[in-house]
């Protein structure tokens, strides 16, 4: 049986494959196609919005009486209502959405109490074996080397650094044992910049359409480790959510991983 299916940000970049590469999945039926009440093209069928065919579910600010899962990528201001309708209407939910505040985070670690709960930065394959092995790397080489991280993404983005390398820099501190927010260093500029040991260097690149690319530069006197990812397609986040999403529909409430999703 299939499971009802929600897109919040239907319209978006990312909202507009996921309701492409859902057509193509027989384990999905959309049933909600939700964006912001504003949006110009509200009303207008989701498939059309994404240049496929009609799948005969309209954009709405509304959301649907019934759905068993629900995928958010959309922006931060719409997290609540998205979570108090997962909570009410006992719908899993993968949250997709980057640079929620503290708050919004909270709500979704809250959720987790009642409905099935995946909350990723990135949903992709390849960034979840880097979230698994930054800090390992970092354990393996030691205190000695300085580490910095480099994201690039397109000048659309509204939030920096990408959510992807605060989960990077989170890997990492959890690992060797150090606090993230007393760590990151973001950007730097000035006569009295000068690196200080331990801290974790964030550089955030906006520029033309690039779609991801994050680098973990691991650096000592003498040599220079670098794990790096690069993004080629928006899909393999959407493929990622998209699995999620049928992984996620019928468990028990709780707070999952994209790495139990994916088992690394
Ligand atoms: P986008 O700006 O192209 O699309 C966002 C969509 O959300 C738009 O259609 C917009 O109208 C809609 N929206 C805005 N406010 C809304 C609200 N209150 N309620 C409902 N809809 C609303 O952005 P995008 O490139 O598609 O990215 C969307 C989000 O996904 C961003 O937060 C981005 O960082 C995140 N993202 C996550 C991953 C991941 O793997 N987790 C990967 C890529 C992007």
């Amino acid at each position: 049986m299939s499971a009802k299916l929600v897109i919040v940000g239907a319209a978006g970049r990312m909202g507009q494959r996921l309701v492409t590469l859902a057509s193509e999945i027989d384990g999905l039926q959309l049933v909600g196609a939700v964006d912001r009440a504003d949006h110009p093209q509200m009303g207008q069928d989701a498939g059309t919005v994404a240049r496929i065919d009609a799948q005969g579910v309209a954009l709405t600010p509304d959301f649907p009486q019934e759905a068993d899962v629900l995928i958010d990528f959309s922006l931060p201001e719409g997290a609540t209502r998205t979570i108090d309708y997962c909570k009410s209407n006992k719908v899993a939910l993968v949250m997709g959405t980057t640079g929620l505040n503290d708050a919004q985070k909270a709500e979704v670690t809250a959720a987790a109490d009642v409905v099935p709960v995946i909350y990723g930065t990135n949903m992709g394959v390849g960034m979840n074996v880097l979230f698994a092995i930054v800090g390992k790397v970092a354990a393996m080489l030691g205190q000695d080397y300085d580490i910095e991280i480099i994201e690039q993404h397109h000048r659309f983005k509204k939030d920096a650094p990408s959510g992807s390398a605060l989960s990077l820099a989170e890997s990492i501190c959890e690992e060797i044992g150090k606090d993230l927010n007393d760590s990151l260093v973001h950007g730097r500029e000035g006569k009295d910049a000068l690196r200080q040991p331990g801290e974790i260097g964030m550089h955030a690149v906006r520029a033309g359409d690039i779609v991801g690319k994050h680098q973990v530069i691991y650096s000592t006197l003498g040599e220079t480790v670098t794990v790096s990812h690069t993004a080629h397609s928006r899909d393999v986040f959407v493929r990622g959510a998209l699995l999620g999403a049928q992984w996620l529909a019928g468990k028990e409430p709780g707070m999952y991983t994209m790495r139990e999703v994916l088992g690394i």
